[in-house]
C-alpha cells in the first residue's frame, strides 16, 4: 500500500488522516503542534519529528494548512517538501489559499518533477469525518486521475476544476457565496424571532423552500435545529470565523484582479472583520448570528 505524508492535523486534517488509515494507507504525519499528532499516532499514523523525515519516503504528500504563507513555507524551506520529496511524488495541497501562491508553487514543483495539484475541499469537519468532502482539483488531468483514488478515501465528489489554480479559484468562489449565505440565514432567523415566528417553523419551511442552502441545513446558526451544527456546541468550530474572513479576503483580491464586482462579498468581509475584531475569530463562522442579533 502507498505511503502518504500528511501535514497539518487541525480540524480538517485530523479526520482526513483517520479516513486514510481506515482505507489501509500507511500515513506519516507532521504538525508544528506536536500534541495534534498524539491521538492520530495512537490510531496507527506514524508521527515524525521533522517535516523532512515525514515526506522523504512518501508516494503522496498532502498539506492541510491554514493559509498560503504556511503552505509556501512548508514547501520551500530547507527542511520542507520540495527539497526532501522523491522525484515524481504526487503533491496535493488541500488548504484554501490564494491563487498567486498556488501558481508559484505549481511552477516550482514542475521544475523539480513533483506532480502537484491544488485540491481544496468543501464539506466542513462533518464532511471530513464522514469522508464525504467535495474536492475541487486544479492541475493536469493525468495527475488528477492518479490522485483520485486517494482523494476518494476522504471525499465523495472529486471534481477536476481545470488547470493549475482552478481548484483554488472554485474554492474562493464557493466560500464567497458561503460567507454571504451564512449572513443571510442569520438575518432571516433573527428577523423571524423578532416577528414572533417560531424558528423551528421557519426552518421547516425554508429548508423546503427557495431559501434552502448549506448554511441553513448543515450549519444552522440557531441552536436546536441541526444536530451536528456548531451552534449546538457554543459555536465551537467547525470552520473558524477568522478562516472565513481569510477566504473572503481571498475573494476580494481575486475579484479585484479579475475586475469582477462583489458588492455583497465586500459587505460580508466588513461584517466578518467586525466580528473577528470583537474577539470571535476562533468561534465557528456561524457564530456571527450573535453580532447580527445584537449589533
Ligand atoms: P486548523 O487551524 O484547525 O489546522 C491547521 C493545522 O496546521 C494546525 O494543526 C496547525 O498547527 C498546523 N500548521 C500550521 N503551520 C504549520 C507548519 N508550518 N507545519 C506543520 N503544521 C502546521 O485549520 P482547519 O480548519 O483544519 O483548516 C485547514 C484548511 O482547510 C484551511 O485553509 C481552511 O480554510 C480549509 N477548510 C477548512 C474547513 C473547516 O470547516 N474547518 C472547511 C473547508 C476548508
Amino acid at each position: 500500500m502507498k505511503r502518504i505524508a500528511f501535514i497539518g492535523l487541525g480540524h480538517m486534517g485530523h479526520p482526513m488522516v483517520l479516513n486514510l488509515i481506515k482505507a489501509g494507507y500507511n500515513v506519516n504525519i507532521y504538525d508544528v503542534n506536536t500534541a495534534a499528532m498524539d491521538e492520530l499516532a495512537a490510531r496507527g499514523a506514524i508521527p515524525l519529528v521533522s517535516l523532512a523525515e515525514c515526506v522523504t519516503d512518501a508516494d503522496i504528500i498532502i498539506t492541510m494548512l491554514q493559509n498560503g504563507d504556511q503552505v509556501k513555507e512548508v514547501c520551500m524551506m530547507n527542511e520542507g517538501i520540495f527539497k526532501n520529496a522523491k522525484q515524481n511524488t504526487l503533491y496535493i495541497d488541500s488548504s484554501s489559499i490564494d491563487i498567486a501562491t498556488t501558481l508559484y508553487l505549481h511552477a516550482e514543483a514542475e521544475k523539480i518533477n513533483l506532480k502537484m495539484l491544488d485540491a481544496p475541499v468543501s464539506g466542513g469537519v462533518a464532511g471530513a469525518m464522514a469522508g464525504t468532502l467535495t474536492f475541487m482539483v486544479g492541475g493536469k488531468e493525468s495527475i488528477y486521475l492518479e490522485a483520485k483514488d486517494a482523494l476518494e478515501k476522504m471525499g465523495k465528489k472529486i471534481i477536476h476544476a481545470g488547470a493549475a489554480s482552478h481548484g483554488q479559484a472554485a474554492k474562493i468562489c464557493n466560500n464567497l457565496m458561503l460567507g454571504i449565505s451564512m449572513i443571510a440565514v442569520c438575518e432571516g432567523f433573527n428577523l423571524a424571532e423578532k416577528l414572533g415566528l417560531d424558528t423551528k417553523k421557519l426552518f421547516e419551511i425554508s429548508s423546503n423552500a427557495s431559501a434552502q442552502c448549506w448554511s441553513m441545513t448543515s450549519y444552522c446558526p440557531v441552536p436546536g435545529l441541526v444536530e451536528s451544527a456548531p451552534s449546538n456546541k457554543n459555536f465551537e468550530p467547525g470552520f473558524m470565523a477568522k478562516m472565513m474572513l481569510k477566504d473572503l479576503h481571498l475573494g476580494e483580491s481575486a475579484a479585484e484582479h479579475a475586475g469582477a464586482a462583489i458588492p455583497l462579498g465586500q459587505l460580508a468581509t466588513q461584517l466578518y472583520t467586525q466580528f473577528v475584531e470583537q474577539g470571535n475569530g476562533e468561534l465557528d463562522f456561524s457564530g456571527i448570528i450573535k453580532m447580527i442579533a445584537a449589533p
